[in-house]
C-alpha cells in the first residue's frame, strides 16, 4: 500500500499560491518517491491546480461537495464538477464542516455516495472532540462515525479514512503514539468486519498538527497509511519535510 500524504489548504490560497504546488512538483520530479501526494486547494483553485500538475505526480482534490450531481443548490459544487475540474479525491466530513455547517454522518454518507457516483475517491474524516475523549467516548464516537458515514460499495479504490482527533487539529497538540495506534486499529477492524479482507487495502490517514518534526514516528505506526495535513501543507518546503519522513514503500 502506498503512503498518501494529503494537504488540506482549507480556505487559504489565491492564484499566486499555485507557485507552492509548482515548487512541490519540481522537488518531487527530482526525487522519485513511492509516496502519493495530494493537494486539496479551495474550490476556486482546483481547475488551475489540476492544470498545473499535468505530467506531475501530484493529485488534486476538493474539500467538500454536494450530494447531488446538479440542480438548484445555489453555491454548492458537485463531485461531478470537481471531477470535471480535474479532482480525483474529495475530503468529506472534516470536523470544521461538522462544526460550522452542522454536517451529520448521514450527510457525509450521502456526499460520499455522490463522490462514488462521480468515480472519485472520498477521504472521510472522523475523530472525537476533547470533551468526548475526556468522557471516555472516543472509541464509541469514532466507531459510530465510521459505520454511519461510510457508504456501501466502499473499498480501497474509492475510500480513504482520515482519523483526525478534533483536539489535535490546528492546536499543535499531537496524541500519543498509543492513542493513534489504538484508533487506527479500531478503524481497520471496523472496515474489515464490514467490507471483508479487501478493506485491508483502504488507506487510513492520521491528521492533526502533523509536521516534518513529528511525522516519522506517526507514519511508521501500523495501520497509519499516510497523513492529512492542514497548516503544514501550505508551503512546499513544509510538506516536503513530511513527505521525506514517510516510509518509502
Ligand atoms: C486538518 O485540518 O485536516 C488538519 C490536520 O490541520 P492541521 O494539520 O493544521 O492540524
Amino acid at each position: 500500500m502506498r503512503t498518501l500524504i494529503a494537504g488540506n489548504w482549507k480556505m487559504n490560497g489565491l492564484a499566486a499560491d499555485l507557485a507552492e504546488i509548482a515548487a512541490l512538483g519540481r522537488a518531487l520530479a527530482t526525487t522519485p518517491r513511492t509516496v502519493d501526494v495530494l493537494i486539496c486547494p479551495p474550490a476556486t483553485l482546483v481547475a488551475r491546480a489540476a492544470a498545473a500538475t499535468i505530467g506531475i505526480s501530484i493529485a488534486i482534490g476538493g474539500q467538500d461537495c454536494a450530494p447531488a450531481a446538479h440542480g438548484a443548490f445555489t453555491g454548492d459544487v458537485s463531485a461531478e464538477m470537481l471531477r470535471d475540474a480535474g479532482a480525483t479525491f474529495v475530503i468529506l466530513g472534516h470536523s470544521e464542516r461538522r462544526q460550522y455547517h452542522k454536517e451529520t454522518d448521514a450527510m457525509v454518507r450521502a456526499k460520499a455516495q455522490g463522490v462514488h457516483r462521480a468515480r472519485l475517491s472520498a477521504i472521510i474524516c472522523i475523530g472525537e472532540t476533547k470533551e468526548q475523549r475526556d468522557a471516555g467516548k472516543a472509541v464509541g464516537i469514532v466507531s459510530r462515525q465510521l459505520a454511519a458515514g461510510v457508504p456501501d460499495g466502499s473499498g480501497p479504490g474509492n475510500l480513504v479514512i482520515a482519523y483526525e482527533p478534533v483536539w489535535a487539529i490546528g492546536t499543535g497538540v499531537v496524541p500519543s503514539e498509543d492513542q493513534i495506534a489504538q484508533m487506527h486499529t479500531l478503524i481497520r477492524q471496523g472496515l474489515v468486519k464490514r467490507f471483508g479482507a479487501e478493506a485491508a487495502g483502504v488507506r487510513i490517514l492520521y491528521g492533526g498538527s502533523m509536521k516534518a518534526t513529528n511525522a516519522a514516528p506517526i507514519l511508521a505506526l501500523p495501520d497509519v497509511n499516510g497523513g492529512l495535513i492542514g497548516g503544514a501543507s501550505l508551503k512546499a518546503a513544509d510538506l516536503l519535510g513530511i513527505i521525506a519522513a514517510a516510509p518509502q514503500g
